[in-house]
């Protein structure tokens, strides 16, 4: 028999957690934050606040369900902080090992060195090959490639003698991820025909038909905002997420290309980068300026001030994040200052929540205010939609199929999408977090 507990990322996006149980022993997927519930309050630095004032704001999972039961291993699936961003808060709980590819373990091990206040003591040393299979006592758990908007993710299959759930949350199919390897559809398709009990899967973009187009398109869209932002001789400002290295080499690819000197600015995005290129994950020109040190980065930015029209600013603040370096640009509280014939591409969508909005809005109208022109979501989503989501379904086949990483109305569509294509209402299990479902025999 196969429990499934999950502690966060039901009726909700992010924080994502979820306990897999064999007979009282428990693997747990996943520890994440909800950024919007941060982002509510300001002022907040998770270093500082204690679990429980964190579990209060509802920005980390409230794991008390789990205290006192055995759990053998912390399973991670990618290094979003949906994801991993409350490892540091929740791990050191369970003295478990923490397993993850070798990019979300460094990430999350970054993470958690940011976070102000005493570092828990964590064995995050365990780096899987993505593909490889760990065994923990007589459960074994499965880490199979499969592709999103951050490098090295995983479906996690967990299996103990003939039952097994495969645990894929967030995930697209894309035939042109640029960088990485492409989703393993024929171990998927091998898993749906060894029989699979159960499938929690993710529902972030099932808004959307689909299907999602690959990092390819993303470049060439990027292509022709760059080459129309070029024309212009203004200043040209790219922005888009720090830890989205396959996006990052795009656009500095793309720049070099076209004729611009790109300079990557931003603390978030030095740390991301130098991690991919120190696991070899991505080469980047030897001659790329990477600056996150605050003087480093006033420095390059008094330089490009002097000689605009020969620079890309590759920055945070794609969010309109008040702390972000776009923020600052188009606040005035640094340089250089913003003039007539400036350009700004957005290559990520706005996260659809109020804080998120109103922070771009807010944004966006200040940039324009000072002449800039803006381009909106140059951008390819990292999840699928309906209609590949459907043949992720038909390549694993389970038995049974959990909706999960969504609001109520995503599960719901999730619920409809999977009796569409043939499975009756007792195969869909849509239940809150902190309720616990029991399958198989
Ligand atoms: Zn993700």
């Amino acid at each position: 028999m196969i429990e499934v507990l999950p502690l966060g990322g039901m009726n909700e996006i992010g924080k994502n957690m979820t306990a897999i149980g064999f007979d009282g022993k428990y693997i747990i997927v996943d520890m994440g934050i909800r950024l919007d519930s941060i982002l509510a309050f300001e002022d907040v630095e998770i270093g500082k606040m204690t679990k429980e004032e964190l579990v209060n704001i509802n920005a980390i999972p409230d794991d008390s369900m789990l205290h006192g039961k055995k759990v053998e291993a912390i399973v991670l699936t990618h290094g979003h902080l949906d994801h991993v961003g409350a490892v540091g808060k929740l791990a050191a709980t369970y003295n478990a090992p923490i397993y993850g590819t070798p990019f979300t373990s460094e990430i999350t091990k970054h993470i958690i060195k940011e976070e102000s206040g005493p570092t828990p003591r964590l064995d995050l040393r365990r780096h899987i090959p993505p593909g490889d299979t760990v065994d923990v006592g007589k459960i074994s758990v499965e880490f199979i490639p499969i592709t999103h908007s951050i490098l090295q993710t995983s479906a996690i299959l967990i299996r103990k003698g003939e039952e097994s759930i495969l645990v894929a949350s967030d995930f697209k199919l894309d035939d042109e991820p640029l960088l990485g390897y492409k989703t393993d559809t024929k171990r998927l398709e091998e898993i749906g025909k060894e029989g699979l009990l159960a499938a929690m899967v993710g529902s972030v973009r099932l808004d959307e038909e689909g299907p999602t187009g690959s990092e390819a398109q993303a470049k060439e869209m990027l292509r022709d905002a760059m080459n129309d932002a070029f024309t212009t001789r203004g200043l040209v400002f790219v922005t888009t997420f720090s830890s989205h290295i396959t996006r990052l080499k795009s656009i500095v690819d793309l720049a070099f290309e076209l004729g611009r000197t790109p300079v990557m600015i931003g603390r978030s995005m030095r740390s991301y980068t130098k991690i991919a290129m120190h696991l070899d994950l991505v080469d980047f020109p030897a001659e790329l300026q990477i600056l996150g040190r605050p003087n480093a980065v006033r420095n390059i930015l008094k330089k490009i001030e002097q000689s605009r029209s020969d620079y890309v600013l590759i920055c945070t603040g794609h969010q309109g994040e008040p702390t972000s370096v776009l923020t600052r640009i188009a606040d005035g509280r640094i340089p250089p200052s913003i003039k007539n014939g400036d350009e700004v591409i957005y290559s990520a969508s706005v996260i659809p929540n109020p804080i998120n909005q109103s922070n771009r809005a807010i944004q966006e109208t200040k940039l324009e205010a000072q002449g800039a022109h803006i381009h909106r979501n140059v951008h390819v989503s990292g999840h699928a939609g309906r209609v590949d989501t459907a043949e992720f379904l038909s390549m694993i086949k389970p038995e049974h199929i959990i909706p999960c990483h969504g609001t109520p109305e995503k599960l719901r569509t999730m619920a409809e999408l999977s009796r569409q294509i043939g499975y009756s209402g007792k195969q869909v299990h849509i239940f809150g977090n902190g309720i616990s479902l029991k399958l198989g025999g």
